[in-house]
Order: structure tokens, then sequence, then C-alpha cells
């Protein structure tokens, strides 16, 4: 039996070898704690399990569902962009269901890449940008990332043999894995550069809801000619907990939107109606718990940020996200660094560098981990250096 060829692309799962490091621990009867996954450790708040209770006692519910969304999911979809940023939608084209936003992000490649092409993505970031384009048989070009340019990907200096080629231009802010978040005027210029060259922007805005010290991220739909080239994945993953739920939205531009629909149709049949009802209860209801979270993840990341400070590490505050990016102490690669904390410490973080080439130097720390043991990782961490 022989395997495509691009599967054998595909960068080596970036927590495997951790993974491996911290069961081998675990098997010494040694107690590790992780600061690596992003993954919210509360439930989902309980009006939406509740709304789901009823839903999946809805017979109409258990068949098929729509294969776009269900038009009372894309409206609530399209409601939530005007209240929330003043976006206008329409549901019927300019909305488009997703079972998670990692499918719409590796699915969009489908509806925009042949092989052969170019995605631009940055040089530090989420995996699924470079890694749908190798499953189309296309090419990644990354795009340059550092602390003196906020972390803004530099869409500068991209070779012209490589934009005569690209399709897609990815970015994402508030960033996983940076905790940067974008200018008003970083937006206009990615929206000029794939009008000029002819791209689809895709903007992954997964942690739009979760940001701090008052800040409140936009949407770069807000953005003046936005439409025109852009399409915007949101998730409800992150904001209200529902990662294990797989749901999400895609919006924006009518032809990417139609595009991306069409490949979607051909290889899925939509999400469980029912969870798009109980998503609708979490885009309709109280929105307190999602300032309940916030409040949350901004104690730990103070917690944390203490901490790196009293072994010498500074970083700045992030103002969203759920992560703290960090630089390693001197002498350091992130690869030592990381592997020194899971074995004297017996805390698991993640290695920059496993994001790209550009993150060499980082560590990044998820909030994610119950407070009792965040504390105790704050304290064995301090302990240890
Ligand atoms: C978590 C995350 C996603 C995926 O979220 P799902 O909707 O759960 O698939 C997409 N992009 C980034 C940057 C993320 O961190």
């Amino acid at each position: 039996m022989r395997t495509a060829n691009n599967l054998n692309h595909l960068p080596p799962y970036l927590f495997a070898q951790i993974d491996a490091k911290r069961d081998a621990l675990r098997a010494q009867g040694i107690e590790v704690i992780s600061l690596g996954i992003g993954d919210p450790d509360i439930p989902t708040p309980t009006h939406i399990v509740d709304a789901m209770a009823e839903a999946i006692r809805n017979p109409a519910n258990h068949q098929y569902p729509d294969y776009a969304g269900s038009l009372a999911y894309r409206s609530a979809c399209a409601a939530w962009m005007q209240r929330r940023f003043g976006v206008e939608l329409d549901p019927r084209t300019e909305v488009l269901a997703l079972i998670g936003s990692k499918e719409g992000i590796a699915h969009i490649h489908t509806a925009f890449v042949n092989p052969g092409d170019y995605v631009l993505a940055p040089s530090i970031g989420y995996p699924v940008y470079s890694g749908g384009a190798t499953l189309m048989h296309a090419n990644t070009h990354f795009l340059r990332m550092r602390a003196e340019t906020d972390w803004l990907a530099e869409l500068a200096d991209v070779p012209a043999e490589v934009l005569k080629k690209a399709r897609i231009l990815f970015i994402g802010y508030p960033n996983n894995p940076t905790g940067a978040i974008a200018t008003p005027e970083y937006f206009d210029e990615a929206i000029a550069f794939c009008r000029e060259h002819d791209l689809l922007l895709v903007h992954d805005n997964a942690y739009s809801e979760i940001s701090f010290d008052g800040y409140v991220a936009p949407s770069i739909l807000e953005r003046p000619g936005a439409k025109d080239v852009c399409i915007e994945m949101f998730s409800l993953s992150k904001t209200y907990n529902m990662t294990g739920w797989r749901i999400a939205f895609a919006c924006g531009n009518p032809t990417a939107v139609r595009a991306l629909g069409t490949v979607k149709n051909n290889l899925d049949s939509g999400q469980f109606t029912a969870i798009q009802d109980a998503a609708i209860v979490a885009l309709e209801g109280d929105q307190q718990c999602v300032a309940d979270m916030c409040a949350l993840y901004q104690r730990r990341r103070d917690l944390v940020l203490d901490a790196l400070a009293a072994i010498g590490i500074e970083c700045e505050a992030p103002k969203a996200t759920i992560y703290v990016w960090a630089k390693v102490p001197e002498g350091y690669t992130s690869t030592d660094f990381t592997e020194k904390l899971l074995t004297e410490a017996h805390v698991i973080v993640t290695p920059g560098n496993g994001y790209g080439p550009d993150g060499e130097g980082y560590i990044r720390i998820s909030l994610t981990t119950p407070d009792d043991q965040l504390l105790e990782a704050v304290r064995r961490i301090k302990a240890t250096l």
C-alpha cells in the first residue's frame, strides 16, 4: 500500500516528542504539569449545555443538517457580527457554518490553491495554514515575524516569483502563539496587499473575545474594502469553552464563502443542527460568561508574568489570547529551556521554534491550566531557576 507523497511532507506533530517525554516521567510516578495545551479547562457554560440538551430532543435535528449551516445559525452569526463589530453580512451568501475553524482553514486551500501554487503564512503560526497547502501539493512562503515589528507578519520582500503563484495570505490577530494584536493600519496594509496581488486574505480570528485590560479586538471586516478580498474565521471554541463541540463560522467575501461552501458540500454534510442551535444560544445569550473567562485568564496571565519576572524573564503582558509568549533566558535555545523545565521542574511549556523558525528563542505558556496547578507550576519554575 502506498500513501500519498504529500503526507511525508507534513512536519512532525509538534507535541509528539514532548508527549513521549511526559509519558516517560509519568511512568516513573512523577506528576507533570502541562502548560502546553491551548484548550480551556473550564466547562462550557450551563445555559449552552442546557440548550443542547433540549435541541438534541428535537427530531428535526436528527436529519442531515443544512450544508451551509441552518439559516437560523447563520443569521445569529450575522447578527452577532453586527452587534459586536458593526459589520453587515448577508447570512445567506456571506456566512458559512464550520465544523470548527480548523476545518475551514484546512479546506480553504482546496477552494483556492492549485498544485504548485503558494500560500503566504506567518513564520510563527497555526500549523494548518501551511499543512493545508502541503495537502494540496502546494507551497508555503513564510513571512518574517519578530518582536521589533510587534509580531506583525511582514509583507515586504516576498519574491516576485512567489507572489505570481500566491493565492492566499493567512494572518491571525489576536495571535496564537505570540499574543500579539494588530493595528488598523496593519489590517489596511494586508488588505491593500491582497488587492494589489489578487490574493484571498484569510483572517483567523479565534481569539477575538479573549482580551484583557480593556482591550477590545476588532474584526478585519470593519476595515474599508475588506469584504472585497477577505474571509474571516470565527470560532466558538475559545470564546465559550466549546473546543469539543466543533462549531465555528466563516464570513466575508461572498465568492470566497461560496467557494469554501462548494468544497464542503463535497466533503462533509454540515455540523449537527442541535450543536448549531446551542451555538445560537451561546451567541445570543448572556455574555457574562465571556467576561468571567477573560477575568480568569487575566488573573492567570499576571500570575505567570510575576513568576517569569522572579526568574529574570521580562515579557510584555499580552492584551489578548490564552498564551504568554516569553523569551528564554540567555544561553538557552527554545528546546534546551523547554527540556530543562520538563526534566527539572516537571512542567511542560511549548518551544517557540515548534511554530516556525522565527519562534526560536521563545516559549509559549498556556493559561488553560486550573489555578492550583498553575500556582504549583509557577512555584516549581521559581524553585528550579
Ligand atoms: C484554536 C485555534 C483555531 C481552531 O479553533 P477550532 O474552531 O476549535 O477549530 C484556529 N486558529 C487558531 C489560531 C487557534 O488557536
